[in-house]
């Protein structure tokens, strides 16, 4: 259950978490045509508080509305502010904060005419997305019978609500099967990411990751890539297959929710010694090691609240 705040910022304006509501006949609820972030506000070690990479997740925020041909009513400053103050609001430290924009009622045939075009800000308080012991030991995953959406049937750069109906299907067929997480493959086969997370795999030092094909952008992705290369690590954006995957010496996601999580088994195969790897392992403590800001070097990806 999600773990309530007082305000939540509302076309803005604050109003109480249990007050923030829609109309049962809201566009987005019927066809899916929102957009959102996922974002991550870190304690710091000197106590303070900062949004990681607050700027380019307001920036993917635009890019989502404007595939999905949404006209956002406030600026990208106005966001950026917008999702500070109700960190400060709610006297969040750390925790998740979640933009979304959505059509309200109007029209309620496909073509949202002249919907209105909200946005909320929600934050909260939210751990380890797949389980503080899964940061640890790592995740069991089954690829899934369900494919990661074709480039040209859903827009994949874009986080929009809709497109998640796949991520859930296949998220739900993993736990009823019981593992942790769904593996997707691309409509050609090859390995895309997880229901909601991107993935790595780790072989003789070197690290791949599929190129930005059917995988949403991430930005966790993107960090790890800059991370792994700063820590001479050689890194490929280059499509590889589940068998590959099978064989590799390690493997993890990585996202927002997800932070960095190893991959300790594959449709019941071991990957490595069945473990978080050493590689992974070190990059996990540097990703870390950045967030909480204790990596002067990476200060730049840091918003103070
Ligand atoms: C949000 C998301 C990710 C991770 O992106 P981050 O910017 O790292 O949070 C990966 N895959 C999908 C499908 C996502 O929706």
């Amino acid at each position: 259950m999600v773990q309530k705040t007082e305000k939540i910022w509302f076309d803005g304006q604050f109003v109480p978490w249990e007050e923030a509501n829609v109309h049962v006949l809201n566009h987005t609820l019927h066809y899916g045509s929102g957009v959102f972030e996922g974002i991550r506000c870190y304690q710091c070690s000197d106590g303070s508080s900062a949004v990681f990479r607050l700027e380019e997740h307001v920036s993917r925020f635009f890019d989502s509305a404007h595939i999905a041909m949404i006209t956002l009513p406030f600026t990208r400053q106005e966001i950026f502010e917008a999702i500070l103050n109700t960190l400060r609001l709610n006297h969040l430290k750390a925790g998740y904060i979640r933009p979304l924009a959505y059509l309200g009622e109007g029209a309620m045939g496909l073509l949202p005419a002249d919907n209105p075009v909200h946005v909320i800000i929600a934050v909260w308080p939210w751990g380890a997305y797949l389980g503080e012991e899964a940061l640890q030991k790592g995740v069991a995953v089954k690829t899934s019978s369900f494919t990661r959406h074709q480039v040209n049937s859903m827009m994949t750069k874009a986080k929009i609500s809709g497109n998640y109906v796949n991520s859930t299907l296949a998220k739900r067929e993993a736990w009823a099967d019981g593992y942790d997480e769904a593996l997707m493959l691309d409509s050609e086969g090859y390995v895309a990411e997880a229901s909601g997370e991107n993935i790595f795999c780790i072989k003789n030092s070197v690290l791949k990751t599929p190129p930005l094909g059917s995988v949403l952008p991430g930005i966790t992705r993107d960090c790890l890539i800059t991370l792994a290369r700063d820590m001479e690590y050689r890194v490929l954006e280059q499509r590889f297959t589940r068998d590959e995957l099978y064989v590799a010496d390690e493997a993890f996601f990585c996202g927002t929710a997800a932070e960095l999580t190893p991959i300790r088994a594959i449709d019941r195969r071991a990957i490595g010694a069945g473990e978080a790897g050493p590689v992974t392992k070190l990059l996990q403590q540097e990703f870390f090691s950045v967030v909480h800001g204790d990596n002067l070097k990476y200060a730049g990806w840091l918003t103070e609240v």
